[in-house]
């Protein structure tokens, strides 16, 4: 394993819309070490989730995991997700405001509407279907994971600028009445 290097908010690979991966690619050393590698680097960054264009690897791939996780502790736990081509299909219109930060988006966090429900249908890391439903706070990293692979950022889905606030500022300000909000969410769905 290899930790690889985060691009950055403007560089350009995070705003170029990801290609399929083919089962050959995803079942070759190339694409069992990128995998491999995006897991190294989610934890050693303590990302909840990490997808190829962050590695510089334009490709339709990304890894989600929520343990004891200090950037967010107070996100319901998601064991180690390996997507592969994945598709969302929302199952409800009705979303939540998810307060986000972002490994390529250094220092910043703010206010995203997302789906409270959610279909996942992807391969796993050996090609196999996978094909389950996700709801709640997991459903919202889930949709941030994705959206990479679509060159969208979540600054692109802040609604309101005015919710952006360093993460300082997030643990000053907001934290206590966002960890009220995602209680009401988990009570409600779950996760
Ligand atoms: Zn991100």
């Amino acid at each position: 394993m290899t930790l690889r290097k985060i691009a950055q908010i403007g560089h350009p690979v995070l705003r170029q819309v990801a290609r399929p991966l083919s089962r050959d690619e995803l079942l070759s050393p190339w694409g069992q070490q990128l995998i491999d590698d995006l897991i190294a680097t989610m934890h050693d960054a303590d990302g909840a989730g990490l997808a190829a264009p962050q590695v510089y690897e334009s490709v339709r791939v990304c890894v989600i995991e929520v343990g004891q996780n200090p950037r967010y502790p107070y996100k319901p736990k998601i064991p180690l997700t390996v997507l592969v081509n994945p598709v969302l299909t929302p199952l409800t219109t009705r979303t939540f405001s998810n307060f986000e930060g972002c490994l390529s988006v250094p220092n910043l966090r703010g206010r995203v509407d997302r789906f409270c429900e959610l279909q996942v249908q992807a391969w796993d890391r050996h090609g196999q279907a996978l094909d389950f439903v996700t709801r709640g706070i997991s459903a919202g990293t889930f949709q941030h994971e994705v959206d990479h692979l679509d060159a969208t950022l979540f600054i692109d889905r802040v609604r309101d600028p005015r919710s952006l606030c360093t993460w300082q500022e997030f643990e000053r300000q907001h934290r206590e009445q966002f960890i009220k909000e995602v209680q009401g969410v988990v009570a409600e769905f779950g996760s």
